[in-house]
């Protein structure tokens, strides 16, 4: 008689599908009762042997999640998810490894793991939580991090030749890189680090220490890959990999993976977060790092605030750019002229936040390197009007453009600039593309 897919995974099947689960997913099940087994869940480090088998009402058997992932799957599902192949060949597998000859496909989707073709990188959906300090556990792992990728980034001229290539086009050389911290985190295809890089290398920390990595897992830092309720769920279940002895290496990956990674710091020069860069102008080009845990205070986030808060104060003026790169075009101009009165505000408005930063720096010239909108103009008129200071709306600079001529109109009126300074680094505008 032919079976279907629905058959051979019921109760009578429970020890075979057991037995296969073990080898297939190196599940140790620990008491086996009557249609009920207990094991620890393969998809997150669990002490508590989360993971049971059971029998439902449909005569199915499953697995279910108690804790920290909440999954609940058939066979098929497992055998997709380890194998990282569509319903259909799941199938196959199973009905192979039961020698079941007269089996009858079903040709429709699994209800609950996408198909192998829908596993494009998601875009991630940014939310953010109520501004916060980290605190002292956070703060470190966020330096480590943060220490790593740079240094990563650095340690192979070879091996990271296009990212250093892509920095160096938008006018970010190596010094520069090291002088900010900006790192890389390799991407989910690459063969040694399979996006797991930061992971790989704290996971002697971890295996001493379960602690540490809840810290990094509650500082974003990690991203957990078996998470049905984020966006991208079929892109990211795929990368678990099977292959890695560690619960947390195997069921994690580093959340800015695939990303060039910028820290942010605050005033006191204190890292309170990151953005991570993708190299494609597809999807979410800026990722802004997002907790869930532990919140962190992006809507304080100013780039390059702690070098430039001093200079803001000496000459009474700040430079608003929009991006990290037009950041970086203004940065080779001002820098050398020991005047970098510049901050990247991460997006095209001052949030209250950052807004209440910039009140404390008695600042009398904002000067807006980019196209504001209404409620961007809006904003920051409000903040100028409130310490009786003035607007410039120079705008952005645009493609090919020498920012100096973006900027000479407008600082050759204030007190401190001239034309002469912002035209004396000839050097330095021969570079620009
Ligand atoms: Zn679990």
């Amino acid at each position: 008689m032919m079976k279907t897919y629905q058959d051979i995974k019921s109760a009578a099947y429970m020890d075979a599908i057991i037995s296969y689960a073990e080898t297939l997913l190196d599940i140790r099940f620990n008491s086996v009762k009557k249609n009920r087994c207990n094991a620890p869940c393969p998809f997150h480090a669990d002490s508590k042997d989360s993971l049971k088998a059971y029998v439902n009402k449909d005569d199915e058997v499953r697995f279910h999640c108690f804790g920290e992932c909440r999954g609940d799957w058939d066979i098929y599902e497992l055998i997709m998810l380890r194998k990282k192949c569509r319903f259909k060949a799941a199938q196959q597998i199973w009905a192979d490894h039961l020698e079941e000859k007269d089996f009858r496909f079903y040709d429709g989707d699994s209800p609950r793991i996408p198909e192998a073709d829908e596993t494009t990188a998601p875009d991630d959906l940014v939310v953010f939580a109520e501004p916060e300090k980290p605190g002292e556990k956070t703060a470190a792992a966020l330096k480590d991090a943060a220490k790593f990728y740079n240094d990563l980034l650095l340690s192979d001229n070879d091996r990271f030749k296009h990212i250093l290539d892509y920095l160096s086009d938008r006018g970010i050389e190596k010094d520069t890189i090291r002088r900010f911290n900006i790192g890389y985190a390799p991407p989910y295809s690459d063969e040694q680090y399979r996006g797991r890089a930061l992971i790989d290398r704290f996971s002697q920390r971890f295996e001493k220490d379960y602690g540490a990595f809840s810290t990094f897992s509650d500082s974003g830092l990690v991203r957990f890959l078996n998470d049905k309720s984020v966006r991208g769920y079929g892109y990211y279940c795929r990368q678990i990999d099977f292959e890695r002895k560690y619960p947390y290496s195997r069921n994690y990956g580093d959340y800015f993976a695939g990303r060039i990674v910028f820290p942010i710091y605050d005033t006191e020069a204190c890292l309170t977060g990151f953005v991570g860069r993708g190299l494609e102008d597809r999807g979410v080009r800026w990722l802004k790092h997002q907790t869930r845990e532990i919140p962190l205070s992006p809507g304080t986030w100013l780039y390059g605030i702690e070098k430039a808060a001093r200079y803001i104060r000496q000459y009474r003026t700040i430079i608003l750019t929009e991006g990290i790169f037009d950041y970086f075009a203004f940065y080779r101009l001002l820098q050398p002229q020991d005047r970098l009165v510049l901050v990247s505000t991460l997006g095209s408005y001052i949030t209250p936040e950052a807004a209440n930063i910039l009140k404390s720096l008695d600042i009398k010239h904002f000067i807006a390197a980019y196209d504001w909108d209404e409620a961007g103009r809006n904003g920051i008129e409000r903040l100028a009007f409130k310490s009786g200071g003035w607007v410039y709306y120079p705008g952005g600079p645009a493609e090919g453009q020498d920012p100096s001529d973006k900027l000479e109109p407008v600082l050759s009126t204030i007190s401190g600039f001239s034309e002469k300074d912002l035209k004396s680094k000839t050097i330095l505008q021969e570079k620009m593309p």
